[in-house]
């Protein structure tokens, strides 16, 4: 291993960022170089799904350019420049920058992919009206729905997940027309008890927004006005643009060409050790001793515990209770989800001005909650009698 060559990290998402700046708050000379295949823009993510109503434009959301980013952690940061293969033995990497496809090589000391995560594939959908589909997973993606939302009043929303209802919150307030489609019978119905749920589509409902739910996207046409979906129910529902908000997968692919162990995402301990011992991963794709998590709050604790390993202090990642704070401003709410494949039931208190819904095991113990309302004042208390993640 050669010392001169840079500690490198592929992607400069929140997860690649925080560890660049954790790890330079540690040690200031090593050499390190960041990749990202967009433009390297410094921006938080969770506030794709929040900022329309507010008329934010993607300038204003960039917090950082690269070239800030570059000068701040002292890095070189290569962009619109994609990592296409990884020599283990030989500890290469090949680029391919956007700007005419040039080829080149990289060697690096130890590699970190935060290569993040991409839209789930959409479920089959006829018709010839996908052209007027959007997703949104990127600043660059926020660019193009906004501006393909100008002149537009009525937006069909597909998925009523943790962002989908997000979206629906915030295209309502931005004075669009929404109808949410999904298959579950309940928004959040993955994270959420029955009640929590409908006590967010009644906020929602009473805004504005239709739901159609326990349903599917069929099919969705063109038309002179727009697009006109069928539902697997056999409603229609006229709009003039669609976003689907339809779940995360994990960037693996690279990883797994390069022969490192992947699984849901690119697996590893908790000192977020690959199979190789010589390669880290953190971020929405990485499978941290087995937990999947994309949210913030786990990558900064990554991002925190990476910078001290790779400084020379091997550390251990420890999850402790992680609510997710759901910005449906229109019925504030947060959620701690219990683990998949934890043991227990839903207990809920409803009441007119929220709901309070705990998940306990057998013995009473907390492992999850949910809360809407004036009922999220009890965020800190339930987080710290809820259990760990990590025990
Ligand atoms: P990403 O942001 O996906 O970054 C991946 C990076 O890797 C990019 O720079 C990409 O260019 C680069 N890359 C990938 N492959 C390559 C390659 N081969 N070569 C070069 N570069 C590559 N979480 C919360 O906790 N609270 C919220 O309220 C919340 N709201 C959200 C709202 C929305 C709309 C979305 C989409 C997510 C939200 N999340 C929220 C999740 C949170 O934003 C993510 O967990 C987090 O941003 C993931 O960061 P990341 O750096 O791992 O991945």
């Amino acid at each position: 291993l050669d010392d001169k060559d840079p500690l490198v990290i592929i992607g400069t998402g929140l997860a690649g960022y925080h560890l660049a700046k954790e790890f330079r708050k540690l040690d200031q000379r090593t050499p390190l170089v960041l990749i990202s295949g967009d433009d390297g823009t410094f921006y938080s993510k969770p506030l794709l799904s929040a900022s329309l109503a507010h008329g934010k434009t993607p300038q204003q959301l960039a917090t950082a350019s690269a070239e800030a980013m570059a000068k701040e952690l002292r890095a070189e940061i290569l962009v619109h420049t994609h990592v296409t293969d990884v020599d283990r033995q030989a500890q290469v990497l090949t680029l391919v920058s956007d700007s005419g496809g040039i080829r080149a090589e990289l060697r690096y000391s130890r590699l970190v992919f935060a290569t993040g995560a991409h839209c789930a594939p959409l479920p089959a959908i006829e018709g010839d009206g996908l052209a007027r589909l959007f997703r949104v997973n990127s600043l660059g993606d926020y660019h193009r729905f906004r501006t393909a939302l100008t002149n537009r009043k009525r937006v069909l929303l597909i998925g009523a997940g943790l962002i989908g209802c997000e979206f629906a919150n915030d295209l309502v307030q931005a004075g669009y027309q929404v109808e949410v489609v999904d298959l579950q019978p309940w928004p959040l119905a993955n994270m959420l008890p029955e009640a929590a749920g409908r006590d967010i589509q009644q906020a929602l409902a009473q805004a504005g927004v239709t739901f159609h739910l326990g349903t599917s996207v069929a099919r969705i046409e063109h038309t002179s006005a727009g697009i006109r979906a069928q539902l697997a129910s056999g409603d229609i529902i006229e709009a003039d643009i669609a976003l689907a908000a339809l779940g995360l997968q994990p960037n693996t692919s690279l990883a797994e060409a390069a022969g490192v162990a992947t699984n849901r995402g690119i697996v590893t301990d908790r000192q977020l050790r690959t199979s190789d011992t010589g390669i880290y991963a953190l971020g929405d794709c990485a499978e941290v001793d087995g937990h999947s998590l994309y949210y913030v709050a786990p990558l900064t604790q990554c991002a925190r515990a990476l910078a001290q390993t790779l400084a020379g202090t091997p550390t251990s990642v420890q999850y402790g209770c992680m609510p997710v704070a759901v910005k449906t401003t229109l019925r504030p709410t947060v959620v701690c989800p219990p683990q998949p494949g934890n043991e227990g039931e839903w207990q809920v208190t409803a009441t007119a001005d929220g709901v309070k819904a705990e998940f306990l095991n057998g013995t009473g113990k907390l492992l999850g909650f949910a809360l809407t309302g004036s009922a999220i004042a009890e965020r800190d208390a339930l987080s710290q009698r809820c259990a760990p993640r990590m025990p």
